[in-house]
């Protein structure tokens, strides 16, 4: 019988792991690919927009002579950690089911043989992030072979009539890389401007870009509709261009599109979550929780990191996530000492 099983290896599930061993706890992670993996799928060439201090863990110095660490440096970070703590990972071992067993739960899980295994435990840790769903716009087409919802490096795009649909950092970040290796880029955006928070050294460069047309910036526009090598989009005419109307007027057009990568965000898997017994309903709210404990409405199963965000997956990321293993870790060790409340 295990005391908590921890599901997930990213910084949040790591992080917990190591705020659990200095409760004198032993947990045990299941992680479905390696540790850190949703960093091993983020660009290859993207920087973090936090400092390294800001996304320590487990007491682990983070040392870069960067200002802002990389990719790469972040994913040995996280696995010198895991080996740090002597952290027991099943690796490329997927939970498929948490149920409940007596007092504690029992873990289904699925190895890279296919071979199913149950684990009995007292407690589980939810930290399965939010990285393997992203956000779906909904249109026809967006299943197309040339679509897709992740970038990872701009060499792909070399000649290509590129249009990425976004306003985010990661929209912003893929437009600029993939126009300095020759793309032709359109970043297609509902917003009235790309986001307020955009990496503040990398904004004005991309203003920049987009005022010399070196990238084609739609703004109040949405693609409606994917075909094989064009896009259909909607752009809301502006009030200054339309003073004689008071409806504004929607214009829709086809652009040219060898590849469009729909850079749209994520959203944690609820039906997981449900599964579970956790109050996960669609939308806004975030899946029910103690933000105290991090315990959901099921007593015994916990959420740390990204998963436990409503809608706005933003208002969660390791800076803040990394704490949840703490809150988590203090109640069991006071459920322990029969001082919980
Ligand atoms: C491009 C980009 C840049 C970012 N920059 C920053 C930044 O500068 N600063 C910052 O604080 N945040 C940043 N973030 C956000 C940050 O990366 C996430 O908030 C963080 O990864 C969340 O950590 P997590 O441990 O909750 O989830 P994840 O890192 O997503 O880890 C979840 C883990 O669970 C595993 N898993 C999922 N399902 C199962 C299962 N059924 N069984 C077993 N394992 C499973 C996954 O394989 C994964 O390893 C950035 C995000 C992106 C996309």
């Amino acid at each position: 019988m295990e005391d908590v099983v921890i599901v997930g290896a990213g910084p949040c599930g790591l992080s917990a792991a190591a705020e659990l061993q200095d409760q004198g706890f032993n947990p045990l992670i299941f992680e479905k690919e390696n540790v850190g993996y949703s960093i091993s799928r983020y660009p290859v060439n993207m920087q973090f927009f936090s400092t390294a201090p800001m996304l320590e863990i487990a007491s682990v110095p983070f040392i870069t002579p960067n200002d802002k660490p990389s990719r790469l440096e972040a994913l040995n970070y996280y696995r010198i950690v895991s080996e740090r703590r002597e952290l027991r990972i099943r690796r490329y071992e997927a939970v498929t089911a948490v149920e409940r067993d007596g007092d504690g739960f029992r873990v289904a899980s699925v190895g890279r043989s296919g071979q199913p295994s149950l684990t009995s435990c007292r407690k589980v840790v939810i930290a399965t992030g939010y990285f393997d769903h992203p956000n779906r716009i909904g249109i026809p087409g967006e299943d197309h072979a040339h679509v897709s919802h992740f970038f990872t490096e701009a060499h792909p795009y070399a000649g290509t009539r590129v249009v990425v649909i976004g306003g985010s950092n990661s929209a912003v970040d893929a437009a600029l890389e993939m126009e300095r290796v020759g793309a032709k880029v359109t970043v297609v955006y509902r917003g009235e401007s790309v986001s307020a928070n955009i990496k503040p050294w990398v904004r004005p460069i991309f203003d920049s870009y987009a005022a010399k047309g070196r990238i084609d910036l739609r703004l109040l526009s949405r693609v409606v509709e994917i075909g094989y090598d064009q896009v259909t989009v909607e752009t809301v005419q502006s009030s200054a261009a339309l003073d004689d109307v008071t409806e504004p007027q929607v214009v829709r057009e086809t652009l040219p599109a060898d590849f469009v990568l729909a850079l749209t965000g994520f959203r944690p898997d609820r039906g997981f979550l449900r599964a579970m017994g956790i109050e996960a309903p669609d939308g806004i709210i975030p899946p029910a929780h103690d933000p105290d404990t991090m315990e959901t409405n099921v007593p015994g199963l916990y959420l740390a990191g990204v998963v436990s965000t409503g809608r706005d997956a933003n208002e969660i990321f390791i800076e803040s996530g990394r704490y949840h293993g703490r809150k988590i870790a203090a109640h069991l060790a006071a459920l322990r000492e029969g001082t919980a409340r």
